[in-house]
């Protein structure tokens, strides 16, 4: 088979698109994965070492999270090569010609990743009239400002936690990662009578088995200072933090820190992830023998998309949010039950969900458009 076709499969890719101008040192690429469900939308990534396999499997991913979220948008992602922390006025050059580069591309939908902001999509915005998770005072929706992901992180812990068979109230959490989905999170579940017992970022960690203070720990963040130097409570090590005793462990941080060597390690009776994959295959497998319930990813943490799809639509930062809980907790019931059903791992269920509705979707498709 043709390189170019490497990574095709029932779903896609449909489209990948490399951009390269040399003269102002562009180089990027575009994966629009599906579009059954109409364009895509997804995040584009600023990073020196990123590469087409990593876009392809962003690309996909998106492709499950929207269509698991009902969202009339297939999945894409683009990646911008450099480092984003460059001289701002050099990084609104590359944002603003990578734009001009896609404007093309009706069917993709930029959105803020790793390495870009809404002032990014504002710039975006500017140049080709396609981005969301837009400043305020273009109509945006500032979903990590507010917590949408956090929040629908919550409503799916809750609908979990009665699977697993403990009330949230009362439920001890340890949360990887205080960041924009760490920190609101921790917040969501806490104002649904949820303990917040251990936190970290990526400067340590801190444990308190009577309880800490949400706000106090949002605090030392907004001071510039990391969670682990918060007075209450014991200092510890971050990888420590799997050690930690409690009902919920959400980790919030980076890809794969649940795996096949320390998956025995967790004391907690549910995961939930904020973060994007952050446990292995294998890791998965061993947790539900455990009998440690997973909710996967792309279920518990489609909050950020859904808000930024509705911003698209032109809707209102409430509307946004009843849909963020209305379609996360019906998503984590069914597939909660699915998977109970099937005696399959929760994300087999997740998967098969997202690929049925896809497909249904490509069934509707019309392809005389030539
Ligand atoms: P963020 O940068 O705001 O926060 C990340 C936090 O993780 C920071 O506090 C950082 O210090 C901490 N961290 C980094 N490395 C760590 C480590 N090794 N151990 C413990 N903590 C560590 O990022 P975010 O927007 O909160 O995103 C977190 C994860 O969630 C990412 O994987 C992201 O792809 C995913 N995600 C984010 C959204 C969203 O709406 N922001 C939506 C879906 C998925």
């Amino acid at each position: 088979m043709d390189d170019a076709f490497r990574f095709a499969d029932e779903l896609g890719p449909a489209k990948i698109v490399h951009v390269h101008e040399p003269g102002i040192g562009l180089r990027g690429t575009l994966v629009v994965d599906n579009v059954a469900t109409g364009p895509a939308i997804g995040g584009l990534r600023m990073a020196p070492d990123v590469d087409t396999q990593e876009c392809f499997r962003l690309a996909r991913a998106m492709t499950l999270k929207n269509a698991a979220a009902g969202l009339p948008h297939g999945g894409g992602k683009s990646i911008l090569v450099g480092d984003p922390r460059m001289p701002a006025e050099r990084k609104e050059r590359l944002v603003r010609a990578m734009a001009c580069a896609l404007a093309d591309c009706r069917d993709y939908i930029f959105g803020p990743d790793m390495g870009t902001d809404e002032t990014c999509m504002a710039w975006v915005k500017a140049e080709i009239g396609r981005a969301v998770g837009l400043p305020r005072e273009l109509g945006g929706i500032p979903l990590d400002e507010l917590g949408a992901t956090g929040f629908g992180l919550a409503h799916a812990a809750e609908v979990a936690a009665r699977h697993a068979g403990f009330p949230l109230a009362g439920a001890r959490v340890a949360v990887q990662g205080f960041g924009a989905v760490g920190l609101h999170a921790a917040r969501f579940l806490a104002a649904r009578g949820a303990l917040l017992v251990a936190a970290s970022d990526s400067q340590g960690a801190i444990h308190a088995p009577e309880g800490l203070d949400v706000e106090a720990l949002a605090a030392e963040k907004r001071a510039g200072r990391s969670v682990a130097e918060h007075p209450k409570g014991r200092r510890i090590e971050g990888d420590d933090l799997v050690d930690v005793e409690c009902e919920i462990w959400v980790p919030a941080a980076r890809p794969d820190v649940i795996r096949e060597d320390n998956a025995a390690r967790l004391r907690a009776r549910l995961l939930v992830s904020g973060a994007n994959i952050p446990t292995t295959d294998a890791a998965e497998e061993m947790l539900q023998r455990r009998g440690v319930l997973s909710v996967p990813d792309f279920i518990a943490n489609a909050g950020g998309v859904i808000c930024a799809a509705m911003e698209y639509h032109g809707a209102t930062q409430t509307a946004a949010f009843q849909a963020i809980e209305e379609r996360i907790r019906a998503n984590t019931e069914e597939v909660l039950a699915d998977a109970k059903r099937r005696g399959v791992l929760p994300r087999r269920a997740a998967v098969d969900l997202a690929v049925s509705r896809v497909r249904r979707a490509m069934g509707w498709r019309r392809w005389s458009i030539f």
